[in-house]
């Protein structure tokens, strides 16, 4: 349910809405807007708040429609931004995360570090824990590699991400890096979306392999519900029919997950695709299509990379399409983000 408080309200009428809707013993969610201030209880049903609406300050008190409730645009019209360091993500500017697959070395992460910085990126990217489809696959550096990650920032000032594979290691991946990644393949490990929820670290959640943009929804409503209110959607493809291509780019998740939810959405070209050439035409076309960013994988020698070599963009590659970027970002008047 939203109680919906009056705009003439006060501070202490919303207090004690706040402590009757706790007395009835739910949660109540304040969210002070620049329209509005709504208080969601997410756990309540229309007869549990019997006497909430007779409170001084209260407006309406109504049933979100949908299944996701606080990552629901009816909870919060107005589009989050999630803010790391300098850079701003769901805010005016386009943002590029850029990076290799996984962290391999200090000589390979720190000099894609350094070019993807001079081309004009926002956020490194690198896997240090790799959830690999074999066991027998390079299964990343681990802490060596959260070291190296964290070296790179220091040494170019660019935030970096990495994806988090199980609860435990939540704790230590925070200590490193300044974005979560949540893997398609842990879209539904709900243990792992709870304990990414109860940290304050910004989250890069990534649609699932098999993945209805609802189940997405509801899996960001996972970490949202614990606590974690800095979460970012990610369309990395799905699984089709098609095998010319890695997986298929579902670019109409960009408006539909824009009319649905206030939270930014990030589209990863490379995974989708899986073919170098098809990348960039697929990053252009997010940027025309609205997404508030790009995650793509670059490399220094793609064809020496322990993972995901054939879609990694060279250096050269990831220049060129930065500077094509910028003009389609700039031409729909969402130019990309400043590196200041
Ligand atoms: C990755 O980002 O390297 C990765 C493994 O992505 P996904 O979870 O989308 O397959
Ligand atoms: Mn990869």
């Amino acid at each position: 349910m939203i109680i919906e408080m009056k705009p003439d309200s006060t501070l202490a009428d919303l207090g004690r809405v706040i402590s009757a809707v706790e007395t009835l013993g739910f949660t109540p969610r304040p969210h002070h807007g620049p329209q509005r201030t709504v208080i969601g209880v997410m756990d309540a049903g229309a007869r549990d708040l019997e006497g909430v609406g007779d409170l001084a300050g209260v407006a309406r008190i109504t049933p979100l429609a949908g299944k996701s409730k606080l990552v629901s645009r009816d909870f919060r019209p107005e589009s989050s931004v999630v803010k790391v360091g300098k850079v701003q993500i769901g805010g005016p500017g386009f943002v590029v995360m850029a990076g290799p697959c996984a962290v391999e070395s200090h000589d390979q992460l720190l000099g894609t570090a350094r070019h993807i910085r001079s081309a004009g990126a926002h956020v490194l990217r690198g896997g240090a824990f790799k959830p690999r489809t074999s066991p027998y696959s390079f299964q990343g550096m681990k802490e060596e590699g959260l070291r190296l990650l964290a070296a790179a920032r220091q040494e170019t000032g660019l935030p970096v991400i990495t994806e988090v594979i199980a609860p435990d290691l939540v704790p230590l991946v925070c200590r490193y890096v300044d974005i979560l990644q949540i893997g398609a393949r842990n879209m539904q490990n709900y243990a792992l979306l709870e304990a990414v929820g109860k940290v304050r670290t910004p989250v890069l959640l990534k649609r699932g392999l098999m993945s209805t943009i609802e189940e997405m929804l509801l899996a960001a409503e996972y970490i949202m519900s614990n606590g974690n209110d800095q979460v970012m959607l990610c369309e990395r493809g799905i699984r089709t029919f098609e095998r010319a291509t890695r997986n298929t780019l579902d670019l109409s998740a960009i408006p539909v997950i824009k009319q649905q939810s206030h939270l930014p959405v990030i589209i990863d070209p490379s995974h989708a695709v899986g073919v170098r050439e098809f990348v960039e035409p697929m990053a252009l076309a997010a940027a025309a299509a609205g997404a508030d960013g790009i995650i793509v994988e670059v490399h220094p020698d793609p064809a020496q990379a322990v993972s995901d070599g054939p879609q990694s963009l060279t250096f050269p590659g990831f220049t060129g399409l930065m500077e094509r970027l910028a003009g389609v970002a700039a031409a729909v008047g969402r130019p990309l983000a400043s590196t200041a």
